[in-house]
């Protein structure tokens, strides 16, 4: 006998089901700006069956995320745990905990995600300030201090690693300027974590943020977010409930804490993947991680100058993560782009914003690190070129 259902389901309506084959991704090398390809044991972390995000295993692998994270940003804060969603997320959780309506909020714009940062602060009330600096140029500390000095900020958020341009934006002696000034520091680390030097306490850092999918090698999805003490302390004082619930750290600290109070359903899956990234990360250590990417650039700019290319961004200030490979004259940067994706399943990134059309993005970060897929670029770009 056949049960009942509760409602007449004759009038499904089938037009959007689509009969589709099992799924099939197409391998690709990607050298863009974003995500990079991941580790085979990090796929193979996420591969496994969920598990409860109460579940004794998973807390304890909560436990481990967070310490690795800590080593990974030379910090012992006690606020550092992966935020579920992308970069923007976590980069959202660092305005949104510690800007209330109507604090100044002064914001280094030398790029693409520095006017995201403006964008975002301003949705949480903030009165932003700007300072600007051409596209692939940095900040010296003289300017950050004049800007200190005349917007009295309550906030500095600076981005340590301008994807859109492949500038690093030093960051040392800045905390110290924030304490002078009374004011929080927020850097984006999206594009320099697991691939570039970052000292967080020592450079007194007081927020900040990153993501999975570039210098760790891991699939996007969940984002590293840390807060320091004087961050909590401001947080603490707020006159206004956090305005954005699903990243407040104050209820997410019940979580990530001892109390392991049920906030969200974790992205389990995704916490594996970022443990397996980060115990690799671990394994290798960060002094050796770090030189693979200066060794494995500087590779790759020295062969861009022997066929013909140069790079955006003056040496001193080059991200190894992230080049920025300037077009030649009358060349199509989109359709070479396509052509190396399509004809070579090599995927690297075009211009954005100012830099539209003027430069390629080439990431060779975590896992692409390394000086084959360099050279396969270099050798398929040549061939694509002419
Ligand atoms: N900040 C920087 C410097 C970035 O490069 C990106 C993304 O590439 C973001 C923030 C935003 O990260 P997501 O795209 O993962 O949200």
């Amino acid at each position: 006998m056949t049960s009942t259902l509760p409602l007449n389901t004759s009038k499904v309506n089938a037009a959007h089901k689509l009969s589709l084959a099992p799924l099939q991704v197409p391998e690709r090398l990607l050298l863009g700006p974003g995500p990079s390809n991941a580790e085979a044991t990090v796929v193979a972390a996420m591969n496994c069956q969920p598990i409860g995000h109460l579940d004794p295993a998973y807390l304890q692998m909560m436990d481990e995320v967070q310490d690795l994270l800590r080593y990974t940003w030379q910090t012992d804060n006690e606020l550092t745990y992966p935020v579920p969603g992308t970069g923007s997320a976590a980069m959202e959780a660092t305005l949104a905990n510690v800007v209330e309506p109507g604090d100044r909020v002064l914001v280094g714009v030398m790029g693409y995600f520095g006017h995201r940062l403006v964008d975002m602060a301003g949705r949480y009330g903030a009165d932003v300030r700007t300072m600007h600096q051409s596209w692939g140029q940095v900040f010296s500390l003289d300017t950050i201090r004049a800007g200190l000095e005349e917007h009295r900020p309550a906030v500095l958020a600076l981005v340590h690693a301008e994807t859109s341009t492949g500038a690093r934006q030093p960051i040392e002696g800045v905390g110290a300027l924030c304490r002078e000034f009374d004011c929080l520091l927020i850097i984006d680390t999206v594009t320099s974590l697991g691939g570039v030097p970052i000292f967080l306490d020592e450079w007194q850092v007081d927020l900040a943020y990153s993501c999975s999918q570039k210098g760790l090698s891991c699939p996007p999805g969940v984002s590293p977010f840390t807060m320091g003490p004087r961050a909590v302390a401001k947080m603490e004082q707020r006159q206004t409930p956090v305005a954005n619930w699903y990243l407040d750290a104050g209820l997410l600290r019940k979580y990530w804490g001892r109390d392991r109070v049920y906030h969200h359903t974790a992205p389990v899956n995704l916490t594996f993947a970022l443990r397996e990234a980060l115990r690799l990360l671990a394994e290798e250590g960060l002094e050796n991680r770090w030189q693979r990417h200066q060794d494995t650039a500087e590779f790759f700019w020295e062969g861009l100058e022997s066929i013909g290319l140069s790079c955006h961004v003056d040496r001193a200030y080059r991200l190894p993560t992230l080049t920025t490979v300037r077009v030649p004259d009358g060349v199509d940067a989109k359709a070479v782009a396509r052509t190396l994706l399509l004809e070579h399943n090599i995927e690297i990134g075009g211009g954005l914003g100012e830099l539209a059309g003027q430069v390629w993005r080439v990431g060779l970060m975590g896992a692409n690190s390394h000086r084959d897929r360099a050279e396969t670029l270099l050798t398929t770009l040549e061939k694509v070129l002419h």
